[in-house]
């Protein structure tokens, strides 16, 4: 189409539901495969992310040679205009955040959400297809630190993906980002200049887990020591506010703490509540200008969170200045990575109902729920009872999707993953919720290529490729090359379509039970 004019072309491609590649033919080029949700216009300017061979690019139109100068690329002149063909760079997705509101991340405040957290840096797509057939927020942008170390990824890149993914598929109704298990001022420095807006913070190890098994003499010896002058505060006005009052929590829930709880209480989580103020207060006194939400993790602790103990944490919070959008308990029952609730389900739902009660009262904030991917029971109860306000976390299962994906369309390359996952489960399960038994999980010799696809029903070969992402996604051989990375990331390149199915069919299934309910 010699002299045809390209910003004639993509005017006229329409957007389309399921955002499926359309070829063009660029004079000098050849064939480009457009995303027609993808197309933006930017002034005179059209924007849009398609594919040259086997490369995906950012392009921009303009009617005139220097048009797209602001963005780092090479420019192809055209016999009407100009076209500059950008890689999906940091740069060029900081011309994009500048340009278009909606491919910046926001605060999202109390509705409903859910976080897709990825490791691989190409799972969005199909996370926004999934998640603008539902009411709840997403969170597309979502990435712990350890997360961070373990894929050797940096905060930026996290970033980029989810605006890069937001501009492929035209979806304009606003992200938040999850800066996830923030433990010091330096996680908050780091996650800040990447842009994030959700702060999630993880005092861990702050918590007094042997709280639980201590006498009544041994906690109130240990609540002497707490740090009395960041919590402004002294032991005796503490105990008095809570101990043998009767708090209403709702009408039909009351709270009456006696001595020995409210002891167990402070002792347990009395360092939490000083280090999150800390935290809270870095971060608002350092970056005042910043948006900022916050989110208190707790959920990675041994001990299961009382309902009072939830209340007592947010009521000092609350009282040291310190606003939640949302809370993480550790629940009762087993959260274990990459597969469904272990745990009588009604027993978690009276527990969840109290814990919701609680925030309504004291927040109103959400009640966040960590290692999220895959609790299909825990979400039909939350989806049956329509009470309170909710955020769940998923990051694992993303991960899992794309060995899905690898083992339906290149099983010799899963062969290969399944076997070095196997070999380091045992290390590197360490700090990782599980129980998978790894003689429950084949060798790939043992296996059709149709077993693999088993693999992925089975709660064993699960958790074995779960906790293994760290090492798959960073091993080198001798030559510094990647032993699985590369191949992975081409395989799902060449495979987008099937990839991009699977993972919004999985997301599907997570998002319904939140509509429905059981
Ligand atoms: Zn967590």
């Amino acid at each position: 189409m010699p002299g045809q004019d390209m910003i004639q072309i993509l005017s006229e491609i329409k957007p389309e539901k399921q955002n499926a590649l359309q070829e063009i033919t660029v004079e000098p080029l050849g064939a480009v495969r457009v995303y027609p949700n993808s197309i933006h216009t930017l002034g005179d300017n059209f924007l849009f992310i398609g594919w040259h061979g086997q490369r995906k690019y950012l392009w921009m139109a303009s009617r005139q040679p220097g048009g797209g100068n602001e963005l780092n690329g090479k420019e192809i002149p055209l016999a009407a205009g100009a076209l500059m063909q950008c890689s999906l760079s940091h740069e060029n997705a900081v011309a994009i955040r500048q340009w278009f509101d909606f491919a910046r991340p926001v605060p999202i405040g109390l509705d409903d959400s859910f976080g897709f957290g990825d490791r691989l840096g190409i799972a969005n797509p199909a996370h926004v297809r999934a998640a603008a057939q539902f009411e709840m927020r997403p969170i597309f942008a979502q990435q712990s630190i350890r997360e961070l170390e373990r894929t050797q990824r940096e905060a930026d890149e996290v970033m980029d993906a989810a605006t890069w993914a937001v501009f492929q598929e035209g979806y304009k109704d606003g992200f938040g980002a999850d800066a996830d298990h923030l433990k010091t001022t330096a996680d908050f420095d780091r996650m800040v200049r990447a842009g994030f807006t959700f702060f999630t913070i993880d005092p861990s190890e702050y918590v007094q887990n042997d709280a639980d098994v201590l006498s009544v003499a041994e906690l109130a010896a240990k609540a002497g020591d707490l740090p009395w002058q960041e919590l402004q505060d002294d032991f005796e006005t503490l105990s008095v506010r809570y101990e043998g009052q009767t708090i209403r929590v709702a009408d039909d829930f009351t709270l009456q703490p006696n001595r020995e709880m409210v002891l167990r209480a402070m002792v347990k989580y009395g360092r939490v509540i000083a280090h999150t103020a800390k935290l809270y207060r870095y971060m608002k006194e350092t970056y005042p200008e910043h948006p900022a939400e916050f989110e208190l993790s707790v959920d990675e602790t041994d001990s299961v969170t009382s309902p009072f103990e939830h209340f007592f944490v947010a009521s000092e919070l609350k009282r040291l200045g310190v606003p939640l959008i949302s809370l993480a308990p550790r629940f009762i029952g087993e959260f274990e990575k990459g597969i469904d609730y272990k745990g009588d389900i009604d027993v978690f739902k009276t527990e969840y109902l109290k814990h919701v009660k609680i925030a309504e009262k004291l927040g109103p904030y959400k009640i966040s729920i960590h290692s999220g991917s895959d609790k299909f029971r825990v979400y039909e109860a939350i989806g049956s009872l329509q009470q309170g306000h909710v955020h769940v976390k998923t990051a694992g299962t993303s991960y899992l999707e794309a060995l899905r994906t690898v083992a339906a369309t290149e099983p010799a390359l899963f062969r290969e993953i399944l076997d070095f996952s196997r070999a380091r489960f045992e290390v590197e399960k360490a700090t990782y919720h599980v129980s998978a038994r790894l003689e429950n999980v084949p060798a790939a010799d043992r296996l059709s290529d149709g077993q693999l696809l088993e693999l992925f029903g089975q709660d064993d070969a699960r958790q074995v490729l779960h906790v293994t992402f760290g090492k798959v996604l960073t091993t080198t051989e001798a030559n510094g090359k990647y032993l699985f990375k590369d191949r992975i990331m081409q395989c799902l390149t060449e495979h987008e379509d099937v990839h991009y199915e699977n993972l919004q069919r999985h997301f599907i299934r997570h998002l319904q039970p939140f509509v429905s309910g059981a």
